[in-house]
């Protein structure tokens, strides 16, 4: 999980493995925690350059330095797709900082945050409270520790916005049930008329995409609008990609003045996310469009 690897005298290192080939090596200043929940291994630690980061079993979740880009891009273009904010609900997101993001539009009358690990979300609190911001005592913040998958087969609310923010659904993650065909079908019965179904999809680097690919695949077969997007990720080291899925609402196909309208109304100022970055992250290069149009590969 975390390696103390005595590459020079002066540092210890955090190293991300993305293959066996391949490596990102953060020189740590501090570890906060490092350890292992009922769930997954955890570690928080300072790096020199990202600031404090999150790690869930070997991979960075977030970083004090870029960690808006990503919730930013997570949150936003879905909520300012819909017209109906009044009701969020959100699956995993641990830190709070998605917590954070969809509470700072004024329309949401309730946020639901579902987080199998109630020692991510405690540790988070007490090492991470710039990640949340807060948002945890918001009136309006409704936290459950519990399965994800448990809570969407038993729960009967609908929600105007549905955003996943799990961890990646490696082999052995609490999050792997819920990338597949059924759960991408049955969520739809949880979105408002109009509502957008959001997930953080996994990489999309240009030898790493089919993963991506497969979920953006699969939801075709359920929604009328599927739209991928992505951005770079500084301490993810990696473009990372989302997909927004709509019966109604097309993520893609927004009115700037719209988007901009909907991000002046926000809470505080944003980082990242307007009108202009809404049509970069969604203009997508020739090698991902091929691959998304291709047959076939799904869950
Ligand atoms: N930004 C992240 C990334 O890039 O992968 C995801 C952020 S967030 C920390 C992921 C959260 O998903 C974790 O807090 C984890 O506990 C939660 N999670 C994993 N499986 C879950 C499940 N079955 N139900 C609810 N939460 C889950």
């Amino acid at each position: 999980m975390l390696y103390a690897m005595p590459k020079t005298e002066q540092w210890q290192w955090y190293v991300e493995e993305f293959s066996p080939t391949e490596q990102h090596h953060h020189a740590i200043d501090e570890v906060f925690y490092a350890g292992r929940t009922e769930f997954q291994n955890i570690g928080v630690i300072r790096s020199a350059v990202f600031g404090k980061m999150l790690v869930l079993d070997g991979d960075t979740q977030s970083s004090q330095a870029d960690e808006r880009i990503y919730h930013e891009t997570l949150v936003h273009p879905a909520m300012a797709a819909v017209s109906d904010r009044s009701e969020v609900l959100i699956l995993g997101g641990g830190e709070g900082a998605t917590l954070r993001e969809v509470l700072r539009c004024p329309d949401v009358r309730r946020c639901t945050m579902v987080d199998i690990d109630g020692e991510v979300v405690d540790l988070s609190k007490r090492y991470l409270p710039e990640w949340s911001a807060g948002a945890f005592d918001d009136a309006r913040a409704r936290v459950i520790i519990g399965d994800a998958l448990k809570f969407l087969a038993e729960d009967r609310d609908r929600y105007g916005v549905i955003v996943s923010d799990l961890t990646e659904p490696l082999e052995d993650s609490p999050s792997n049930p819920l990338f597949c065909d059924a759960v991408f079908r049955n969520i739809k019965a949880r979105l408002t008329d109009g509502g957008v179904y959001v997930l953080q999809a996994s990489t999309a680097g240009f030898h790493n995409m089919s993963l991506h690919a497969k979920m953006a695949r699969t939801l075709r077969r359920y929604y009328r609008s599927v739209a991928s997007f992505y951005t770079h990720v500084p301490a993810f080291d990696n473009d990372w990609a989302f997909i927004a899925c709509s019966d109604g609402a097309d993520a893609a196909r927004l009115d700037p003045a719209a988007i901009d309208a909907y991000c002046a109304r926000l809470r505080g100022q944003n980082y990242f996310y307007d009108s202009e970055t809404h049509r970069r992250i969604f203009a997508l290069p020739l090698y991902l469009r091929r691959e998304l149009a291709k047959e076939g590969g799904t869950f």
